[in-house]
């Protein structure tokens, strides 16, 4: 079976260095926010290239605690896309605020900053620019946005770890970063966990209170939660983001085998914006026959997945409760066409090959 993600096989590649990293661990006695998460947090914000990084429980509360240190709340808006994982949303929702949806651009999936300002109220706040698929939105028009405003730029960076804009890594461009480390992302824990950054002292300070109860001196000064970080998983990010740039760049092999091989079928291909390095979190073609493919390809032992298969504005959860703007054109109709092929460092080249012909094999 080809799996279109497979984070056991990550396992398996670095199997000695993380068990060696977990066993220290329990042998220790410093089971969460230790020196692991301390020494993570340094070894990550250098990696992005800012001055701070915080280690928190998840990447959906990533989200809101950047959010709540920005002090957005009840009566706000943040506007972000619809065409997102639905944690996006759901953190905004969170903290009381309302998102306000928009939709993407054709090419490249993510946010369409000429809605920006259709949207914008005296009550927006701030906008999430999500980075999916592993490459960038559109982050200029976006920040020069946020800057006329006066308003916050968040980057979900959840599906981008290590991408870059412009020569600099996403996450160092927006006020505040957000990241997932679920098992399946570029830098996946073997559980949950999340990771913030931001240049800003201040703010960084006050994710760090929020996520251990607003402590100050383990006194709560804000009205805080917890979003703690465990020592184990702390462990296990340390070694993989050593890794990190050589599984990128394995990625981005695979996705040019994918570009050369598949480019006479009658798919759309990723396309990837200029100046922008992606680190192919996905590989997302558009295809007329989505559902018959994936139901054969699954005869023939390869699993395709779907990102997503119902936008967030049209899940019973939002649906005629979420302010958008007044169509989500795009995002409706390549919800109905987008398929992730398999995509992770360890898949082979043979196993690739197999994926590209059984496409082939399907089209003739
Ligand atoms: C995975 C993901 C999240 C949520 O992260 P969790 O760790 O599952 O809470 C948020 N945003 C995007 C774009 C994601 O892909």
């Amino acid at each position: 079976m080809i799996f279109f993600s497979n984070p056991s096989a990550q396992f398996k590649s670095y199997q000695s260095e993380i068990e060696e990293a977990v066993l220290s661990v329990m042998r220790g006695n410093r089971y969460i926010l230790g020196e692991q998460v301390e020494l993570l947090e340094k070894e990550f914000a250098k990696y992005i290239g800012v001055s701070n990084s915080i280690g928190v429980a998840n990447g959906t509360d990533s989200i809101e605690l950047a959010l709540r240190a920005l002090n957005i709340g009840s009566g706000d808006e943040v506007i972000t896309v619809s065409h997102t994982a639905v944690a996006t949303v759901a953190a905004i929702e969170s903290v009381g605020a309302s998102a306000v949806l928009v939709d993407i651009e054709p090419e490249f999936y993510t946010l369409n900053p000429k809605q920006l300002e259709m949207v914008y109220t005296n009550k927006t706040r701030a906008v999430i620019a999500v980075h999916l698929y592993g490459q960038s939105a559109d982050l200029d028009p976006i920040k020069s946005f946020c800057n006329e405003h006066s308003i916050n730029l968040i980057e979900d960076v959840s599906q981008a770890h290590g991408a870059l804009y412009k020569d600099r890594r996403l996450g160092s461009i927006g006020d505040i970063s957000c990241f997932s480390c679920y098992p399946t992302k570029n830098l996946g824990a073997i559980g949950d966990a999340g990771l913030i950054v931001t240049d800003d002292d201040a703010l960084a300070k006050r994710v760090k209170m929020l996520r251990e109860y607003g402590w100050n001196n383990r006194i709560s000064e804000y009205a805080g939660r917890n979003s703690r970080l465990d020592e184990i998983q702390a462990s296990i990010l340390r070694v993989k983001l050593k890794y990190l740039d050589q599984d990128n760049s394995r990625r981005r092999t695979l996705a040019e085998f994918y570009y050369s091989n598949l480019s006479d079928l009658p798919f759309i291909l990723p396309k990837i914006r200029k100046n922008v390095e992606s680190v192919f979190h996905l590989y997302v073609v558009q295809s007329e026959n989505r559902e018959s493919l994936i139901r054969s390809l699954a005869r023939e032992g390869i699993q395709l997945g779907v990102h997503y298969p119902l936008p967030v504005h049209l899940q019973p959860a939002y649906k005629d409760k979420i302010k958008k703007f007044e169509n989500l054109n795009v995002t409706e109709k390549i919800t109905q066409k987008i398929l992730s092929l398999p995509m992770y460092p360890e898949l082979s080249m043979e196993n690739a090959n197999k994926v590209v012909k059984k496409l082939k094999k399907y089209h003739n």
